[in-house]
Order: C-alpha cells, then sequence, then structure tokens
C-alpha cells in the first residue's frame, strides 16, 4: 500500500473517532489491546508490515511449494544488484541465493531499478533483521551455504575472488558452496599429492589438468584459505554434531535413572537438523541474534568431526533456581547444581547480569551449566523443580524456535541452554521432581541456589554461561 494511502486511511480512522475533535488518546494507545487499556484500532502500518513479511516469507520458501513469482521476484532483485557485483553474462555463478550472501545485507534498499512493491518487502524484512540464524548452526547447513559472498567471510578474503583461482574454482572445479570448497582443501592432506609441485600427478591434480585448471595447487590454496577464514559460527570445520535420538537400549537407561516413573522423564531434543538454509533465515524481534549473543560470551573452539565413540558414563545433576525480591528492581537470582557429595561440579554461583534477574532465568541457567560442565559424551539427566523449566526445553521449544522467541520468556538464557545442547553428543533428559519434598538431591540444589544468589556476579571469577560444554 503506497504510503499515501495509508496516511490517509489513518486519517480517516482518527476523524472517525474523534469526530474531527482533538485527540484525547494517542493513536499508540488505540492500537493497544482493550486488555492493556486500548481500543484494539486497526493499526494500518503494523498490518501492512505484517503483509510485507508474509510476502517475504514465499520469496525464502524453498519447498516444493514455492510460488514462481518468488523466483520471479528474486530474479529481479538479483538484476538490480550494481554492476560491479556481478559478472556480465546474464547469470552470475557466485549469485546463488543472494539471501544467505553479503551481496544482500543491507538496511536499506533504495534502488531505483527495484518495483516500489518489492523494495517495501526487502525494506520491511531490513526493519525486523532478517538473517541467517540458528543456536548452532549444524554441519549441513554450514556445507550448503554459498562459497561466494559467503555471510562469513572477513573483508581481506573478499579480495581474492577474483583472482584467476578464484575464476578458476568457479567455472572449471564448479565451486558453488561451503562443502565444494572444503573438498579441494582437503586434496592438501592427501597423501597423493606433492604440494607447490606443478606437475603433480595425483588422481585430483591429473583430472582438474585434463579439465584445463593450469595450476590445481592455487586453486586448493584459495579453496583452504576461504574456508579457514570463515567466522567460527558458519565454519564447516567447527560445526558441532548434534546428538542422534537414543536407541533401544539408551531408553531402557534413561528410564533406570527416572524418581517418578519412566512416563515423567524427557529426552530433551536437539535435533532434528533443519532441512536447510532457508529454514534458518529469520526474523529477529531483537538485534541480539544468537549468533551475536554467542560470540559476545564464548570463544568458540574447533571440535573434532568424527563421530562419537560409544557412549559410557551417566550423570544425573539436580539443578536448582533461586532468588531473593523476586519482580522487585534489586532482585539478586543465582543457582545451584548438585551431582554427588563433594562432587567437583557442584556449583553455586549468582546469575550474571546480563540475563534478567528472576527465580525462571536462574532456573534455566542451572540447567544449562549441568549441561555445560558435563562431559560431551555422558549421557546427562537433570532433575528439576521447575515445571516451567520442563516445558520449556522440551514441549515448548518447537514452537519458540519457529517464533524466534518473540513469546517466550527468559529467550536468552533458553537460547544459551539450547545452543550448549547442540555441542553435546551425549543424551541429555530432563524429569520434574516436586520441590521441599524431601528429596536430598533437590534440598541440596536449593541450599546451592540460595547461597548463589547471595554472591555477586561481576567477581570476576564467574562466567555466566559458556555454549562450548567440556570436551570429553
Ligand atoms: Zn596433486
Ligand atoms: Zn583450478
Amino acid at each position: 500500500m503506497p504510503a499515501k494511502i495509508e496516511k490517509e486511511l489513518n486519517t480517516l480512522i482518527k476523524n472517525f473517532i474523534w469526530n474531527s475533535q482533538l485527540p484525547s488518546l494517542s493513536m499508540r494507545t488505540l492500537n493497544s489491546p482493550t486488555s492493556e487499556g486500548g481500543r484494539n484500532v486497526l493499526n494500518i502500518q503494523a498490518r501492512n508490515e505484517a503483509i510485507h513479511l508474509m510476502k517475504l516469507k514465499k520469496i525464502l520458501d524453498r519447498s516444493p511449494d514455492r510460488p514462481p513469482a518468488a523466483d520471479a521476484a528474486e530474479a529481479i532483485i538479483i538484476c538490480s544488484l550494481p554492476k560491479h557485483t556481478r559478472d556480465q553474462e546474464a547469470h552470475d555463478p557466485r549469485i546463488i541465493d543472494i539471501f544467505t550472501q553479503q551481496i544482500f545485507n543491507k538496511h536499506r534498499y533504495v534502488s531505483k531499478t527495484l518495483p516500489h512493491e518489492i523494495k517495501a518487502i526487502l525494506n520491511t524484512g531490513a526493519k525486523y533483521n532478517l538473517a541467517l540464524d540458528d543456536v548452532n548452526l549444524p554441519l549441513n547447513i554450514r556445507l550448503d551455504l554459498p562459497a561466494w559472498y559467503h555471510i562469513g567471510t572477513e573483508e581481506h578474503v573478499k579480495s581474492r575472488e577474483n583472482t584467476p583461482a578464484a575464476k578458476c574454482l568457479r567455472n572449471t572445479h564448479n565451486c558453488q558452496r561451503t562443502g565444494n570448497l572444503l573438498i579441494l582443501a582437503n586434496i592438501l592432506d592427501n597423501p597423493q599429492h606433492r604440494r607447490w609441485n606443478k606437475s603433480c600427478s595425483c588422481p585430483p591434480c591429473t583430472n582438474f589438468k585434463m579439465a584445463s585448471c593450469k595450476n590445481p595447487e592455487t586453486c586448493y590454496q584459495l579453496a583452504n584459505h576461504m574456508i579457514s577464514n570463515l567466522k567460527p559460527q558458519y565454519n564447516p570445520c567447527t560445526a558441532p554434531i548434534r546428538c542422534p535420538p537414543p536407541s533401544g537400549d539408551e531408553r531402557a537407561i534413561i528410564k533406570s535413572h527416572s524418581l517418578n516413573g519412566p512416563s515423567s522423564i524427557k529426552v530433551i531434543k536437539t535435533f532434528p537438523n533443519p532441512k536447510d538454509h532457508a529454514s534458518v533465515l529469520r526474523i529477529h524481534n531483537s538485534q541480539i541474534t544468537s549468533a551475536s549473543f554467542r560470540k559476545r560470551i564464548t570463544n568458540p573452539l574447533p571440535l573434532r568431526l568424527t563421530p562419537p565413540k560409544k557412549l559410557s558414563t551417566d550423570t544425573v545433576a539436580y539443578t536448582d533456581g533461586s532468588c531473593t525480591g523476586n519482580g522487585e528492581t534489586d532482585a539478586k537470582a543465582g543457582f545451584g547444581v548438585w551431582i554427588a557429595p563433594e562432587c567437583p561440579d557442584n556449583a553455586s554461583l549468582p546469575v550474571d547480569r546480563i540475563f534478567p534477574q528472576t527465580n525462571n532465568s536462574a532456573e534455566v541457567l542451572a540447567i544449562n551449566h549441568a549441561i555445560t560442565t558435563t562431559p560431551l559424551r555422558a549421557r546427562l539427566h537433570i532433575k528439576t523443580d521447575s515445571r516451567w523449566c520442563v516445558n520449556a526445553l522440551t514441549v515448548n521449544l518447537e514452537k519458540a524456535e519457529d517464533q524466534d522467541y518473540i513469546s517466550t520468556p527468559q529467550p536468552l538464557a533458553i537460547k544459551n541452554t539450547i545452543s550448549s545442547l547442540r555441542m553435546r553428543n551425549g543424551i541429555v533428559s530432563i524429569e520434574w521432581i516436586k520441590g521441599h519434598n524431601g528429596c536430598a538431591g533437590n534440598e541440596n540444589a536449593n541450599e546451592l541456589a540460595t547461597l548463589g544468589s547471595a554472591k555477586t556476579p561481576d567477581n570476576g571469577s564467574v562466567t555466566p554461561t559458556s555454549c562450548q560444554g567440556t570436551p570429553a
């Protein structure tokens, strides 16, 4: 809808409500729901933006139901890109999915060649922070990201995207995705390949030379350079391996740890992997995406890409949160984790100030702490007296992820916990137990949580949470 019409409709609504008199309530108040003291009056701008976002969703759709108009819109967007970013041919092999490429990463779209409607759709997406984000991008998505104009590329790598080796990577080696680059980079470690030797006759070099690559080594080196310079959250070499669903034997072991009967115990699902990168392109209601959030509080460590060996150990952790003055401005929250008497992993910590000082955030962060301090391959069985936490991490999780945690309480604490879970190879189960009911583990965790809330978070000795866990 053109801005002019939007404005005229708003004036009509205002005149109708106030009978052309001076308004005594702001439009913002009138637009609010009646439960919040408003009058539920249609907010035309918000509705138009919602329509734009639904259209954007269609353009991003990669499923078989993708409407043909989405292809047309995308082709128009590509044609509007500045000439220097495209090869002169009709089809530039670098541009394969503009929404996941740096070339598209803008805050505002002003191109005169873009039709008004498409421009409005793109600008609404930018306004609401459309970004490729997931709590730990899994390996399949990282391998599938476009190799060129990669969103995780550092500035100095971009300058090499037009070298002869880069052109050879595109035209001779058909490198379109990060996975293609990784395969080429791995040839450098092939024992048959002779490094820096133009006359190397290893099978890959022979094949590539036959396909008109003049110097395969420089192509492998560039591929390796491009991969090694990807930011850790996009780099396939540092991708976490998500935990597979439990086997029959494991199910029996998990059930054996239940305190209230087998049906009360739930496995926290960190699987399946998102299907494709279109499914992790999301609108973010806040500027804090899980990737930027992780960057702030952790230093990612490279993890092995080999599958985990047989799972061996089991840990049962009782977790609890505590908050003095819950709901007040001077509230102080802390959490406790109790595993066994004198266990060095028992913890009593305050909630870091970047999280809300509430009982619920403390309950989630207690679970996160248990997850990050238990060896990655061990099975972990969490016992909590917070039903809210159990639901937030199990039955409500999928919906929360789909909605990017818009209506989820404690989104940062939950995202961080899910991130920690997705670094694990060992299964995590969770069970609700009644608090203050004589269960020694729960009483101990409760005591540690109370002690934790009395501590000061900014004494430098406390890491709020870590997304990386402890290598097994
Ligand atoms: Zn070779
Ligand atoms: Zn080459």
